[in-house]
């Protein structure tokens, strides 16, 4: 997952209404994938303890789903809207480096999405930005699939991101219109920095699975820097066709950005263990290292960080303002 700086964003914004391929228009991330600037390392990348839960965190993302233990989001009690601010042509998609990303808001190029689930403290949740990473950092029962998509939504400061797994088809193209669409001119922003714009992007097939399920439920993070905790995430169970001719386009251009499987939520965070058994703890002496699938997430989900951390809101749709701006959100 990928959360930007305020200021980033407002120069992005600022620099995207005069030029969408001005490579300046968009602010990049300094952490990475690999060596040096890779997962491994991030707790390090800014002064502490700004990034310090990507190495102590206890309630870290990615997780290994395991589907017969794994608390469920009913259906019925999941609503969820999601499209194109502008309905016709396509969004702004831009390539961070760490990522590729459609960003959410109110001018052309956007996205504009919310989503509530009936009983959970916090919400409505908006949309915030649309991204993806390979291979998926989410497995389910330990399989990993080529891509994931991350739709992430903010309620006040609190997150809640919808994890979307790919699964390759092949066959005469486009087995997935939408993801077709997505990445139509991927090749033209093989550079970070750069952006391009979609082909027209219709929502119908995506939010319809998503809302049907199983949609997996925890209490994780971003898996990205700040590895900011209590992020409620809501795991898509089945796959969505990807054809193997758009995904093998995104993989050239987005390379490899998946943070690694982190421990179990609520067991010891994997760097910190690790760190103790170089210093010389046995591995023998404890078994925080081994994911407890039987436990893996009873207990985590909507109750999770609601002891008091910030006001309730009501799961109304009573934005006004907001509603007014966007009457494509009628549930
Ligand atoms: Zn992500």
């Amino acid at each position: 997952m990928l959360i930007r700086f305020t200021l980033s964003l407002a120069l992005t914004r600022l620099a995207g209404a005069v030029c969408w391929h001005d490579p300046a228009a968009v602010a990049l991330p300094s952490f990475g994938y690999a060596l040096e600037r890779g997962p491994l390392t991030w707790a390090g990348l800014a002064p502490a303890p700004q990034y310090d839960a990507c190495r102590l965190g206890k309630k870290q993302s990615p997780i290994v789903v395991y589907t017969r233990t794994a608390k469920r989001v009913d259906p019925k009690n999941f609503k969820m809207n999601i499209t194109q601010y502008i309905n016709s042509g396509g969004v702004k998609l831009e390539n961070l480096g760490t990522t590729l990303e459609v960003h959410a808001g109110r001018e052309h190029g956007s996205l504009v999405g919310v989503i509530g689930i009936e009983g959970e403290p916090y919400g409505p949740y908006r949309l915030e930005n649309m991204h993806f990473h390979t291979p998926s950092e989410h497995r389910i029962n330990d399989e990993y699939y080529p891509l994931e998509m991350h739709l992430v939504f903010k309620s006040g400061n609190r997150f809640a991101v919808i994890g979307v797994l790919f699964q390759l088809v092949s066959g005469s193209p486009p087995n997935n219109e939408f993801m077709h669409n997505l990445f139509l001119s991927v090749r033209n922003i093989t550079r970070p920095g750069t952006s391009t714009i979609t082909g027209t992007l219709d929502f119908r097939g995506l939010s319809n699975a998503i809302k049907t399920g199983p949609l997996y439920t925890y209490n994780g993070s971003l898996t990205t820097p700040p590895c900011t905790e209590n992020v409620k995430w809501l795991v898509l169970g089945g796959t969505r066709p990807l054809h193997v001719d758009t995904y093998n386009k995104v993989k050239s251009v987005m390379k490899f950005n998946a943070r690694y499987s982190q421990n179990a939520p609520g067991k010891i965070n994997l760097l910190e263990r690790a760190r103790r058994i170089a210093d010389g703890a046995t591995v023998a002496a404890s078994s925080e290292l081994e994911p407890q699938s039987d436990v893996v997430l009873e207990g985590d989900g909507i109750l999770v960080g609601s002891e008091g951390e910030e006001p309730m809101v009501p799961l109304l749709l009573d934005d006004e303002e907001y509603l007014a701006t966007q009457n494509v959100l009628e549930w």
